[in-house]
């Protein structure tokens, strides 16, 4: 199968990196992040929180470590036939040090299927590319694909405990999101 899968808090463990990061710029004490809008979570304007990322963007981008058994999933999914293509929210600005984590980290990509959405729908990449299965963190995200037919799965985190809608298969580890991919194949 063809597989999509989202890079922040799904591949790259970025939010706690985040977390403490965002802690010292904005002087704040903040424990955990309960909501994917970021500014929201640390009482900041939109813009404030979007200044911050773009200029320090190299920094918050390659800090991260990988989330613990993405590399091996991936390495596994690949293993056993599937197609793998990244499709992330961030910008096409971001491509090169994007693609230079993922080399770091030695996770298995090819650069013309890292997938930039920016600000414009991930679902597009989505059918564009014939993606089958999509592999997320943002409920919203998680929501638009899963209404398109595809089966998605939701790797859990402290930002996404609403309730799923059907479709969306909910997972604590890379192990069980690579169970549940087998067991479509099967
Ligand atoms: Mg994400």
């Amino acid at each position: 199968m063809r597989i999509g899968i989202d890079i922040d808090g799904v591949v790259s463990d970025s939010y706690p990196c985040w977390l403490t990061e965002l802690n010292l710029h904005f002087d704040r004490n903040v424990a955990v992040i309960d909501d994917y809008e970021m500014h929201l979570v640390f009482d900041v304007s939109r813009d404030a929180m979007n200044d911050y990322f773009v200029c320090n963007a190299e920094r918050l981008l390659m800090a991260p470590k990988p989330i613990t058994g993405a590399k091996e999933g991936i390495e596994t999914l690949l293993r056993e036939g599937h197609e793998v293509i990244y499709i992330t929210a961030r910008t096409p600005e971001e491509k090169d040090v994007t693609v230079r984590w993922l080399s770091m980290c030695g996770i298995p990509h090819e650069h013309e299927r890292v997938l930039f959405a920016g600000v414009s729908s991930k679902l597009e990449l989505v059918k564009l590319w014939g993606i089958e299965v999509f592999i997320e963190d943002y409920q919203v995200n998680a929501r638009l694909i899963a209404e398109s037919g595809l089966p998605v799965f939701l790797l859990d985190a402290s930002y996404n405990q609403e309730e799923l809608s059907s479709g969306i298969t909910r997972c604590h580890s890379w192990d069980e999101i690579i169970k549940g991919i087998q067991a479509i194949k099967g």
